[in-house]
């Protein structure tokens, strides 16, 4: 697929692979051999026919192609840009054992944009409104799928959001340069044309709390209200200017368009030098976006080795074509301020593997005596998101396990009858499809429960 160049796309936000074209597509399409037995079905979360796919697009049948995706899947044009194919679907491809595997996340995406770019796409077809209300908390794509599926049969659902817009990570979190906002905005849109009513600045557990949705006649709840608490680390420093969380920091470069400012009006601090804390997708857009706001030289700090970062390949591939420095082995001890209170230096010390922890992954062990001093003007640390409890505590006779997030069965259902949850706020920080089928399951329980408790 063409991208952007490095050196001019470090300048901007736009998007970076800018897609097939027609007759690649097709070229990538005929490379499938239409196994009997595909095994890249079954290293999809969602089970997409991927076969079936691909052989419309070989044979130009493009709108069959993309209904074809959208019996399973109601967000292809995101999940083509965001999901991690190379652990999924292409990494079990036929092909991928002697070859590269097909391109089948740049296959989803070019026939979700064709379907958007020739203004093909339209509502799905939704049963009679049945008049029964069903609330959903939160608008991520565990949600988004939950409404849409709830809506199709007939349900009057209303989506309680806590910020001005919908979404959730995919449009404060993933940059535009990976995930226009403008292919986000569209999927909210359909929603709305299905009927579903979308509340936004209604943080559930302050403004309303389920009780009070339960007395205003709704009589089924999703939450889908992720894990967007930063995980702190517990050095000195923290408080020093200049220190961010990665959420505070993408929030106002994306939700808040600061890469925008003057026209929109969030200012955002960038130093010349920034240093990144961590390993995954959150640090590396963190990294990538700092870049694109003018820092001059930008470095990721990760306590383990290349191996095992969980970050996307491609977006490992690409921070580097970038420019972005790596120190892995490394962990940071403090943050240091000058007479202001203003960071301008970060100690580390130097870490080696040990034996796996029970993430399976080697755990680091520090060096000793290898300590070492970084000089930098702003830090962003993006090591992990917990549960945020605003809305748990609020419904405190609602189970959770030991870290926060709420219990369910494998169908969605939590302790409480009229309660149903999906996404990262049951499995902690996980992936876009994973959400999206949790959204999906609850939304058949969902449906299963009212029809009985009508
Ligand atoms: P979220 O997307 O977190 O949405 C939850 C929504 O609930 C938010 O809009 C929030 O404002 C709202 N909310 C919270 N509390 C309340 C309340 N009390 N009342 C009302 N609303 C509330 N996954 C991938 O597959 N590929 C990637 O490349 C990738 N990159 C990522 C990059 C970043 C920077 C981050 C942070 C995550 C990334 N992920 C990626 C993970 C993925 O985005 C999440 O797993 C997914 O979005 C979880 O979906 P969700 O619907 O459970 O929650
Ligand atoms: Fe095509 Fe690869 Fe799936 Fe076989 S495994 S059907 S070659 S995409």
């Amino acid at each position: 697929m063409e991208e952007q160049k490095p050196n001019d796309r470090i300048h901007n936000f736009k998007e970076v692979p800018l897609g097939f074209t027609e007759e690649k597509a097709i070229i990538e399409a005929n490379r499938c051999l239409q196994c009997a037995k595909p095994l890249c079905v079954e290293g999809c979360p969602v089970n997409i026919n991927i076969p079936e796919f691909i052989k419309h697009i070989k044979e130009k049948n493009f709108r069959e192609a993309i209904e074809s995706i959208k019996n399973f899947n109601i967000l292809p044009a995101i999940c083509g840009r965001v999901c991690p194919q190379e652990v999924q679907c292409e990494e079990k491809c036929v092909l991928g054992k002697r070859w590269e595997p097909v391109a089948i996340g740049a296959l989803e995406r070019f026939v979700a944009d064709w379907e958007r770019n020739n203004m093909l796409k339209s509502c799905p077809e939704c049963m009679p409104p049945n008049g029964i209300k069903v609330a959903i908390i939160g608008c991520g794509p565990a949600s988004i799928t939950c409404a849409a599926d709830l809506a199709k049969y007939g349900y009057d659902v209303t989506i309680f959001e806590a910020f001005h817009t919908g979404g959730g990570v995919l449009v404060y979190g993933i940059p535009e340069f990976r995930l226009p906002k403008a292919i986000v905005a569209d999927e909210i849109d359909t929603l709305t044309e299905m009927g579903v009513k979308i509340y936004y600045n209604a943080i559930i557990g302050k403004l309303y709390s389920i009780q009070d949705l339960r007395e205003m006649g709704f009589k089924a709840f999703f939450i889908g209200v992720g894990a967007g608490l930063p995980m702190m680390l517990r050095i000195p420093g923290l408080k020093l200017i200049g220190v961010l969380t990665a959420n505070e920091f993408l929030t106002r470069a994306n939700l808040m368009k600061a890469y925008s400012f003057p026209d929109y009006d969030t200012p955002i601090n960038i130093g010349k030098v920034v240093i990144v804390i961590g390993g995954g997708n959150v640090a590396l857009d963190s990294a990538r976006t700092a870049l694109r706001l003018g820092a001059e030289k930008v470095i990721i700090v990760y306590r383990r080795s290349e191996q095992e970062m969980p970050a996307r390949r491609e977006e490992y591939h690409h921070a580097k074509e970038e420019g972005i420095e790596f120190q892995f082995l490394t962990n940071p001890i403090r943050f240091i301020g000058d007479e202001n209170d203003n960071v301008f230096q970060m100690e580390c010390i130097r870490m080696k593997l040990g034996e796996p922890d029970e993430s399976g992954r080697r755990r680091p062990i520090p060096i000793e005596n290898s300590e070492f001093i970084i000089d930098t003007n702003t830090i962003i640390v993006a090591v992990g998101t917990n549960a945020n409890p605003v809305l748990t505590k609020s419904t405190p006779e609602l189970k959770l396990n030991k870290w926060g997030y709420i219990e369910t069965d494998e169908d969605g259902r939590t302790n409480i009858e009229d309660i149903f949850a999906g996404g990262d706020i049951v499995t902690g920080s996980a992936t876009v499809i994973s959400a999206m089928g949790a959204g999906r399951k609850a939304a058949i329980t969902i449906n299963k429960y009212l029809l009985k408790n009508k």
